[in-house]
């Protein structure tokens, strides 16, 4: 058998069992040793029932003291019943539900062992439902047993089996971490390690074994983002910045309406220090809502627009990129600056989008601004020198590479308004340097926030009309679109209150179901302040910008999480307008009110993010292709921080090494690469 052999050649799986594990993802033999269990049974003997707790599952040896009796108690239930004595002389009863044939397999004066949940009423102890063998295959049930994630049609059994089958050949595994370095910091070689994750014989081994392909998942992060940003280094389009483009950026600057705060100053001096000193830009921008990460993309955008090359920005909604659209395009009017942008969302036919896609690979079009339509494959740029990814946690790494091979090596911006711990930025934007606007434009009051049961819905649609009254907007945000049992949706929400409590006010609605004209067209009005109300999905969670927009309305406050509810939030408060935002719920279970209370105390989405990591513990968090972050299987950053400073000093011993053998890593940035090749676009 060979690691890269179809399933099929494992004993006991035929081309049924095949179809079932291939929606696992399993194909070949190599991905099964590679299917990692997701929980253990660790089963040690005890030597009497009276050892077990009610309800604890363990495994005791027996003798059987009576006959086994078959007895049918209704219709569809017939019970299995004996007796067993264990080693300490203590007799329990021994039940099994409509198993009729354990009748005969069960004898008399004959010793199992068991493995079954015990259940203790008064003084007698029972165990139903056990599994057994008999005294002399006790391997067969003891140890510590894996347990993995399953699919119909495929048992534990199954996949138990069929590891067994692979340890128990004579396989190769190929192991790139040379064996002085597995021995510098005392690692198991991979085979051990897979074998070892699979049926550990102690809880000491199953340590081990799980350590060693932690430290495999972060090298080969850590090793593939610094052969990405290597790579990315070596040939670009140099930028200038003479004295007249500095002129005219400065003129640009200065018929803002606003002028550039200190962060956003910081961060643009960044770039252009990277220019100047000759560096490809390759930059993480993170900044939370409202701090103004556009601008200076924007700013980019034009210094390249100036230097002759065509620029790109992927947003991941297409309302979101009709408003960057609109922005750019005013902000190069007011500067009388001569540009065709494009804005690239979906097309109407097919003739079309040839004819668009011609605008931007002839250069015609030098600014685009698109969602990730732009990435399919025939969409080609002519000079592309700049590409920006908006809301980058809406899109993978994947994404990212895609959009950045439609030029030659492109300066790179991306940006971000979820914070994340650094651990985490390391393993998700190893190959990019961070700029971090950390200020909020001045005048900008905290937005006041609020958590309140439905009771009050009355005395909220009083406070919508004031703010309306006073020429103010506002946002109601619903979980769902149609109709749902428990939630509030969108559409009836819209219906009830436009007969209803607000039916003397402009409401609109948006969703995800509409098209992208009939998105915009809403998102037009109500930018134009013709729609004072809008009844939304999350469609609008991220970077719409409409300051004059004051209240925020979230239903089913509790549906949400914190960052994302920090994003809605920043819907308003892009003003020096006092913004206000509600959070409504029918939830009363204080582990749902102490989180939304984490909104209402602040107003800083660092500390919200740490916060929810902290609620909902790293497993929640880590989404990670929420993230885009090249799959982990056992690794965390949060929670393996130890084993991250290893693989690191690793990765430094790996890279001496590699002055002697040249292609000591070429195994490793292929497993890398493979790893992006598989994460699911979004
Ligand atoms: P985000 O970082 O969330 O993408 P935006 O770039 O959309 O934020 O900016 C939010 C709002 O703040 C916009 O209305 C923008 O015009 C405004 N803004 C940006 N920079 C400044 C500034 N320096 N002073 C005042 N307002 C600003
Ligand atoms: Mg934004």
């Amino acid at each position: 058998m060979d690691l890269k052999d179809p399933v099929t050649s494992i004993k006991g799986i035929g081309s049924s069992k095949e179809k079932f594990l291939n929606r696992l993802g399993i194909e070949k033999v190599e991905d099964l040793l590679e299917y990692i269990p997701s929980d253990y049974e660790n089963r040690q003997i005890i030597s009497s029932v009276i050892d077990g707790e009610q309800g604890d599952k363990v495994l005791v040896k027996a003798i059987i003291i009576n006959s086994a009796v078959l007895k049918r108690i209704r219709n569809n239930l017939n019970i299995v019943q004996t007796q067993g004595k264990d080693d300490r002389g203590v007799v329990f009863d021994l039940i099994w539900f409509n198993t009729p044939y354990v009748k005969n397999q069960i004898k008399i004066n004959n010793y199992y062992y068991f493995y079954g949940r015990i259940n203790k009423y008064r003084d007698r102890y029972s165990i139903e439902s056990s599994e057994f063998v008999k005294e002399d295959k006790l391997h067969q049930i003891q140890g510590i047993l894996p347990k993995y994630p399953l699919t119909k049609g495929i048992s534990h059994k199954d996949i138990r089996n069929s590891i067994k089958e692979i340890i128990s050949e004579d396989i190769e595994v190929f192991d790139y971490l040379p064996n002085d370095l597995k021995e510098k910091y005392s690692l198991l070689p991979l085979k051990s390690a897979l074998f070892g994750i699979h049926f550990p014989d102690t809880i000491k081994t199953l340590k081990n074994a799980k350590e060693r392909l932690i430290i495999n998942e972060f090298i080969e992060i850590f090793l593939g983002f610094r052969f990405l940003k290597e790579n990315n280094n070596k040939e670009f389009i140099p930028l200038k910045i003479d004295s007249n483009i500095k002129g005219k950026i400065d003129k640009f600057i200065n018929l803002l309406p606003f002028s550039l705060t200190s962060a956003q100053k910081k961060v643009w001096l960044q770039l252009l220090e990277d220019i100047s000193s000759n560096r490809r830009i390759n930059r993480l921008i993170q900044g939370d809502v409202g701090s103004g990460k556009t601008i200076i993309a924007i700013l980019m955008i034009y210094l390249c627009l100036m230097n002759g090359y065509q620029s790109v920005m992927m947003v991941p909604t297409s309302i979101l990129a009709k408003q960057h659209y609109e922005t750019l395009t005013d902000l190069f009017n007011k500067s009388s600056i001569k540009v065709n942008i494009l804005l690239l969302t979906s097309f109407k036919s097919k003739k079309k989008r040839l004819d668009t896609l011609n605008t931007i690979s002839n250069g015609e079009n030098q600014i685009i601004i698109a969602t990730h339509s732009v990435i399919q494959d025939d969409v080609k740029f002519n000079n592309l020198a700049l590409v920006i990814t908006d809301e980058q946690h809406r899109f993978g790494v994947k994404q990212r590479k895609q959009l950045n091979n439609k030029g030659l090596n492109p300066h790179t911006i991306v940006m971000s308004a979820t914070p994340i711990p650094r651990t985490i930025s390391l393993s998700l934007y190893g190959d990019l340097d961070i700029s971090s606007i950390d200020t909020l434009p001045m005048g900008r009051k905290k937005i006041m926030t609020y958590c309140v049961n439905t009771d009050y819905r009355n005395r909220l649609y009083a406070f919508i009309k004031k703010h309306v009254s006073q020429g103010r907007q506002g946002y109601i945000i619903c979980p769902a679109i149609k109709e749902s049992e428990t939630l509030e949706s969108a559409e009836d929400m819209y219906n009830n209150l436009k007969n209803g409590e607000l039916k003397d006010i402009s409401l609109g609605l948006v969703h995800g179901k509409m098209t992208p004209e009939e998105k915009e067209k809403i998102m037009e009005a109500f930018n134009e302040n013709k729609i004072s109300v809008l009844i939304a999905t999350t469609v609008i969670e991220v970077g719409i910008n409409v300051p004059n927009a004051t209240v925020m309305i979230i239903e089913n406050a509790d549906r949400f999480g914190l960052a994302q509810l920090h994003q809605l939030r920043g819907r308003v408060g892009r003003s020096d307008l006092q913004s206000y935002c509600i959070m409504v719920t029918k939830q009363k279970q204080p582990k749902s009110l102490e989180r939304l209370q984490v909104l209402v105390d602040s107003n800083d989405g660092f500390y919200i993010s740490e916060r929810d990591l902290d609620l909902r513990g790293p497993g929640d968090y880590f989404g990670f292709n929420q993230h885009g972050l090249p799959a982990f299987k056992l690794a965390n950053p949060m929670e393996h921080s130890k084993l991250m400073e290893i693989s690191q000093s690793i990765v430094k011993d790996l890279l001496l090494l590699q002055t002697k053998d040249r292609n000591i890593l070429n195994p490793i940035i292929n497993k890398f690469n493979n790893k992006l090749k598989d994460i699911a676009m979004n």
